[in-house]
């Protein structure tokens, strides 16, 4: 009984060390590699709605538009450029 009962508690030792690590692997890592769409190539750097650099913190959705390829943080902030596409591009 004593055994198992080590046994256990190794495995739950265990298996909170592996959160903890994911945990601190989330807050640094901002860009996940394994997203495809993190290994295209954009016409923008930086997201048309919210401003932020996606080339730091990842692509979530993407768009064409003319001929170019443009992507977001989100959906919602692709919605946002697709609704007036010509003005955004205009402040760039
Ligand atoms: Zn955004």
């Amino acid at each position: 009984m004593k055994k198992l009962f080590l046994i256990i508690c190794i495995a739950i030792l265990w298996s909170c060390n592996k959160k903890e690590k994911n945990v601190v692997k989330e807050s640094t890592t901002v860009i996940e590699p394994k997203n495809p769409l993190n290994q295209l190539k954009y016409d923008n750097k930086i997201d048309f709605y919210c401003k932020m650099d996606i080339t730091k913190y990842g692509v979530s959705d993407t768009t064409h538009y003319k001929g170019k390829l443009y992507g977001f943080c989100s959906t919602m902030c692709k919605n946002e450029f697709l609704m007036k596409p010509e003005e955004y591009l205009a402040k760039q």
